[in-house]
């Protein structure tokens, strides 16, 4: 099945090939990711082939993104599975570049988006955003798509990357997916194959909880007593949780008290040794 589809490895050929089709006029859209894929990236591969004539998806596990005590060494490569799922779909090109083919060996340049990147993931992980960031406008400068598209589920990483190509004026039309869940909720995630059987039955209670603070916010509670019943229900299950907040959905600007405007709420939390994290919108309060 994998040799349906078209693989590239070097900045040289996807330029040549990504060159053709714009030349011949057609839009081009890329999705990028880390690979391990699961119906979440397809989801996004799929909205994808609506958007647009071609079709790039790229998979590289960005080094830069990864604290040396994180979890890049370990992280899943499935390779040929990545591939086989990909061939069952209108993709166009995989661009799978090696390590040194994106950062040589003297690279020494960070693109920071200040502001969106502070606080929620930025504050735990502060070295995150700017490797985000960085390979995001790589990928961008070297397929130049029309569109790329990005999870909601990573909500605050969407909005850093469209900043980062508003403030950079590069031309293109940064598209968020939906989150794509398991039947009990859980966000998919590469990382949820970390968990063991019973942390994966526990893993669920992270939307749940935050699934009832919104529609608690939506019916006008205010903000700091749902947090903070939020934290200890999960603490008490078993979560470190590293932040459980309400944020304006365009903004992140914090929120507290009654809700107005569009709001989303965001959680990480730890369990075990696997970092979850989700969010979800309010759905606008009722009068
Ligand atoms: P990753 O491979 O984890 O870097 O993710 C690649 C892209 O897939 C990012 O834009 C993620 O936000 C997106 N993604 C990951 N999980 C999901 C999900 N459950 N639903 C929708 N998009 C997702």
């Amino acid at each position: 099945m994998t040799d349906s589809i078209s693989v590239l490895a070097t900045i040289k050929e996807l330029r040549q090939t990504v060159g053709d089709w714009r030349a011949a006029g057609e839009k081009i859209t890329l999705v990028p990711t880390m690979g391990a894929l699961h119906d979440g990236h397809l989801s996004l591969v799929k909205l994808a082939s609506e958007t647009g004539d071609r079709t790039v998806v790229s998979i590289f596990v960005n080094p830069a993104q990864f604290a040396p005590h994180e979890d890049f060494d370990s992280y899943p490569r499935e390779n040929e599975k990545d591939l086989e799922q990909l061939a069952e779909l209108d993709v166009d090109l995989v661009f799978m570049p090696p390590r040194d083919e994106v950062y040589r060996q003297d690279f020494s340049t960070r693109v920071t988006v200040e502001d969106l990147s502070e606080g929620l993931c930025g504050a735990s992980r502060p070295h995150f955003f700017g490797g985000v960031a960085t390979v995001v406008a790589k990928l961008l400068n070297q397929c130049r798509p029309d569109v790329a598209i990005f999870g909601e589920k990573d909500y605050q990483q969407l909005l850093v990357i469209r900043r980062m190509a508003r403030d950079l004026d590069l031309d293109v039309e940064i598209i968020g997916g939906p989150i794509i869940r398991e039947a009990d909720g859980l966000a998919m995630s590469s990382r949820n194959a970390y968990l063991s059987a019973e942390e994966r039955e526990k893993a669920p209670l992270l939307h749940q909880a935050i699934s009832e603070i919104a529609e608690a916010l939506s019916n006008n509670v205010t903000t700091g007593d749902l947090l903070n019943k939020g934290r200890k229900n999960l603490t008490q299950s078993g979560f470190d949780v590293d932040y459980l907040e309400v944020r304006n959905a365009d903004t992140l600007a914090p929120i507290e008290g009654r809700v107005k405007g569009q709001v989303r709420i965001f959680a990480a939390a730890i369990l075990g040794k696997t970092r979850l994290i989700d969010n979800i919108a309010v759905p606008t309060p009722r009068k």
